[in-house]
């Protein structure tokens, strides 16, 4: 076939609109990874006979099942349970589960497909996958919590496997949730193995996980500063969200000099214009305990302003870090960061930034770390807990925090070799994280033929 008989990038588009109707998350996600893929391919010839990116961009399998459950007062209480195997061409599939109300399949198949590529980026094997529910985990006692937990593996289990697919948590899954999930599956098959990760260290949990995440986007962003002659201490940072990224964002900017001025949750954010110090952010959340105080409690006791339903965007700053939920930042936020001075963004939290919002910044030369390239610290560090697993031991801290370190810099790298513009000192690290996490897939399922 000619390459002018190939389907361009709205061609593709329209007929990912046709087969996947409504899903609006899911046709955004693939379009900010096709708009560069597109123009990688643009002259290689065996990428578009072999229709990767299309078979990309279908699900290997999505499996849907009802989850019953049965509520403190008794009452029989019905939920809707996922897993979205997208892709195991480079390993076994890996990616969160995430509980709240807002899931649904299309933000299920957005998240499964990132993950592919956000795990081909940290050079471990793993393919791409996404599950959970709209059971929303909030006003639950630890029974319900724990009776839904076991319910949601009554089926998932047929479907996972420490050499099949690895879930992990995510919004609405910590380590309590995980615990109960992997101590059903145990009980289910007899088989202590590791098929979930984000385990508690007394059954084979890795050290650093809990941090690698915020650790990770922090890391990002130092690389891409450091690129630029500049660091992060003594810059006014944002940070939204106050769930397990964003805490640790928090901790390490602080400790790296940064000086974060605001956090956020559904209810609204602070803006401390003095600087939220560890002391403050230990107030927001014990990191040992997970004892955690209201926003509006932090501003009445630190003397802060809180922003009822607001997020933080509007406050200036030279950096930022959006670590709570997708399409947190709208186009006309990213304009005002853009006003209002800010130099670099790294995301913590998945694909938070809105598409017309990342051309902008990418336009302005904003040094901006897409989700897939920023936050895959996280699943990093759990490819190294099925290691861990596998081989039956347990790394020592230190090691994991410099295994956490270089693998960031090893993505920062790769970035930096795809995305870097041609007669320009800029890198377009979104295309740069599109391109090297495709390409690696794309090659295993080229060498597998047409299965
Ligand atoms: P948590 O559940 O620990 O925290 C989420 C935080 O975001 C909470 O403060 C929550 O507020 C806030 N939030 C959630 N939804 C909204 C919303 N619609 N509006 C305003 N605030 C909201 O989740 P994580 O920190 O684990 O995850 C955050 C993001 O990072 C997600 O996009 C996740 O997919 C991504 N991520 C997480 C990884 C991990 O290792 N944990 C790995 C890679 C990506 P409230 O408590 O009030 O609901």
């Amino acid at each position: 076939m000619a390459l002018s008989d190939h389907v361009n990038l709205d061609q593709f588009m329209a007929g990912l609109k046709r087969r996947n109707p409504h899903e609006t998350e899911f046709h955004q996600a693939v379009y900010e990874v096709a708009a560069n893929v597109f123009d990688y391919i643009n002259d290689k010839e065996i990428y578009h006979e072999q229709q990767i990116l299309r078979r990309i961009a279908e699900p290997d399998r999505i499996i849907v099942f009802r989850v019953c459950w049965e509520d403190d007062k008794g009452n029989i209480r019905v939920n809707r349970g996922y897993r979205v195997q997208n892709n195991n061409a480079i390993g076994p599939y890996k990616g969160g589960l995430r509980f709240h109300p807002s899931v649904n399949l299309s933000i299920l198949k957005f998240l499964a497909f990132e993950q592919t590529f956000k795990n081909s980026l940290t050079g471990l094997p793993m393919g791409g996958a996404k599950g959970g529910s709209d059971f929303n985990i909030k006003g639950k006692s630890d029974n319900e919590v724990m009776r839904f937990c076991q319910s949601f593996m009554d089926e998932l289990y047929r479907h996972v496997g420490d050499d099949v697919d690895v879930p992990a948590g995510d919004i609405g899954v910590g380590a309590r949730e995980i615990g109960y999930l992997f101590g059903k599956y145990k009980r289910l098959t007899n088989r202590f193995a590791g098929v979930l990760t984000g385990k508690g260290m007394e059954y084979g949990g890795s050290p650093t996980r809990v941090e690698a995440t915020g650790y990770g986007a922090v890391y990002m962003m130092e690389d891409m500063l450091e690129r630029v002659d500049s660091h992060i201490d003594g810059k006014t940072c944002l940070v939204s969200g106050a769930g397990n990224v964003a805490q640790y964002a928090t901790e390490k900017l602080i400790h790296l000099g940064g000086n974060v001025v605001t956090m956020s949750d559904s209810s609204g954010f602070i803006y401390d214009r003095d600087g939220i110090d560890k002391d403050k952010l230990s107030f927001i959340v014990d990191l040992k305990t997970r004892r955690r105080h209201s926003l509006e409690n932090y501003a009445k006791e630190y003397k802060a302003e809180f922003h009822p339903g607001k997020r933080p965007w509007q406050v200036p700053c030279d950096l930022a870090f959006p670590c709570a939920t997708q399409n947190e930042i709208s186009r006309e936020e990213a304009q005002t960061l853009i006003g209002n001075g800010c130099i670099g963004v790294s995301e913590g939290a998945n694909m938070p930034t809105e598409q017309e919002g990342i051309k902008d910044f990418v336009k302005a030369k904003v040094l901006f770390a897409p989700s897939k390239a920023a936050n895959a610290g996280g699943v990093a560090i759990s490819g190294l807990e099925m290691s861990q697993n596998s081989a039956r031991i347990t790394w020592r801290e230190e090691e994991l925090q410099s295994l956490l370190r270089n693998i960031m810099r090893e993505i920062h790298d790769k970035c930096v070799e795809y995305g870097a513009a041609r007669g320009s000192d800029y890198v377009d690290y979104v295309r740069g994280a599109n391109i090297a996490g495709f390409k690696k897939v794309a090659d295993a399922m080229i060498a597998y033929g047409v299965v």
